[in-house]
């Protein structure tokens, strides 16, 4: 077993602390990493080391491989925990990292790498038995006859896709074949620019799913594990804006048979640590879409309804430990909803950074709240516009709700603009009440043209 006694956590804001409160749980020593602009972060002030790795733009920071791996080698750390963003799911950052002698608190770089790209993921999880969505079958190389062949084979409408696509970006829906070729062009540029590969591919672009996700866990001795699903339904520009678990309307039958897919796909390409499996949802079908090799923002809503702790177990699935539970002492309790809260304009939905003039968290039972801030924290223009999470977790759906609309309330935030009054609103709204609206709900509701 590769002893870890100290992480560097190669990450800022809200997930870095999160990750240093398990690391201290853990007894384990950490190592905050830092650019100038964020010298002020509340785990920097907590973490036992802390390292100024560069200036405030994250090319120089936060994704410079070189300095974090010259951190770990000035603080001789033993792992690093990426978090979610920067160079978490970057395959030649882990593999540097091993290449270094450190221990990457995540998958192989190769699974990395095979489902960094969707083409190479889609094509392994079908081989791995697992239901995608009608496409391509392979990046769009073919000539402009055979595109629109293949538009026809899976019916319009259809959607463009980047194979490097991420946070939503590098998509396009096209409704007639009069489209389709500019459509591909224009996403292929995209993706060019945006993602420096140029590769796209084709779906059936599904009308009405869900986006339910299975949370797996995976160690090194062949034991896998999901930990169920989560709704990640409540979108805007194809961005989560709230989260919640279990999924409205999922059977336990459901839950099993989609769960032990994607646990029998990990033990297939021997998967290492946490990961989830996306998939569009819809008649009752499973669509995968794409893997995330990472823990995610959304994480707590499981942690809420399993009792577990899911960084810790990535910390001990690095470290070569066996999974210290299996699939039937599993058990999920009440239900749980996220709210993430993003300083933004809530009509514009701009980023809107500045200095917070007053917070109080809200608290109470089954109330959770992961954030950075502080009286007097500055969010800083550089990066993510998330400030951090309430989760509320209830016996039900309608108690945990209830619980948020109480947090939400309670909660002060001045000093900045947050999309606080968009959850206000959304809590009170009788479709999202009743659970399972699809993944266009909200930007009806917002009165977003499609
Ligand atoms: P990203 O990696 O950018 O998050 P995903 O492939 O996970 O991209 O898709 C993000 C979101 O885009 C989904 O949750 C869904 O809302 C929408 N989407 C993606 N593929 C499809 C599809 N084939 N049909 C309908 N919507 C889709």
């Amino acid at each position: 077993m590769a002893a870890i006694k100290k992480i560097l956590i190669a990450n800022r804001g809200e997930i870095a602390l999160r990750i240093l409160r398990a690391c201290q749980a853990m007894g384990i020593r950490t190592v905050a990493v830092h650019s100038t602009v964020d010298r002020n972060l509340k785990h920097v002030g907590m973490a036992d080391e802390s390292v100024c790795i560069g200036p405030p733009a994250a090319a120089r920071s936060y994704l410079s491989v070189p300095g974090i791996i010259a951190a770990m080698e000035v603080t001789d750390a033993d792992a690093v925990h990426p978090g979610y963003g920067f160079l978490a799911e970057n395959a030649d950052f882990a593999e540097r990292v091993e290449e270094s002698g450190f221990t990457f608190i995540g998958p192989k770089a190769e699974t990395i790498r095979l489902m960094g790209d969707k083409v190479s993921a889609i094509r392994a999880m079908r081989q791995a038995g697992v239901p995608c969505v009608p496409g391509s079958k392979g990046p769009m190389t073919e000539t402009a006859g055979s595109a629109r062949q293949t538009a026809r084979d899976i019916g319009y409408p259809v959607i463009i896709k980047a194979a490097a696509g991420g946070g939503g970006r590098g998509m396009r829906v096209v409704h007639e074949e009069a489209d389709l070729l500019k459509s591909i062009a224009l996403t292929r540029e995209e993706a060019r620019s945006g993602f420096g590969d140029a590769t796209v591919y084709m779906e059936k672009y599904l009308e009405n799913p869900r986006h339910v996700e299975i949370q797996v866990l995976s160690d090194t001795h062949g034991n896998a594990i999901h930990l169920g699903e989560r709704d990640c339904s409540m979108q805007r520009r194809h961005q989560k804006v709230i989260e919640e678990a279990p999924a409205p309307g999922i059977t336990p039958e459901e839950r099993e048979r989609i769960g032990r897919t994607c646990t029998d796909a990990c033990k297939r390409i021997g998967y290492r640590g946490a990961g989830t499996f996306e998939f569009l949802y819809e008649d009752g079908e499973f669509y995968f879409i794409e893997m995330n090799t990472r823990i995610q923002v959304e994480h707590p809503v499981t942690e809420s309804i399993t009792g577990l702790d899911l960084v810790r177990a990535q910390i001990l699935i690095a470290a070569g430990e066996p999974l210290p539970f299996t699939q039937d002492e599993i058990r999920f309790q009440g239900h749980a909803i996220e709210c993430r809260i993003n300083a933004e304009d809530p009509e514009t939905f701009m980023p809107a950074p500045g200095q917070v003039t007053g917070f109080h968290a809200p608290g109470g039972p089954g109330i959770r709240v992961d954030t950075h801030i502080y009286d007097g924290y500055r969010v800083p223009p550089n990066y993510d516009s998330m400030v951090g999470k309430i989760i509320a977790h209830g016996e039900n759906r309608a108690a945990a709700m209830a619980r948020m609309r109480v947090a939400l309330d309670e909660m002060v935030l001045r000093g900045i603009k947050t999309n606080i009054p968009l959850h206000q609103r959304l809590l009170a709204d009788p479709g999202f009440a009743k659970g399972g609206t699809n993944i266009h709900y909200l930007e009806k509701l917002l009165g977003i043209k499609k």
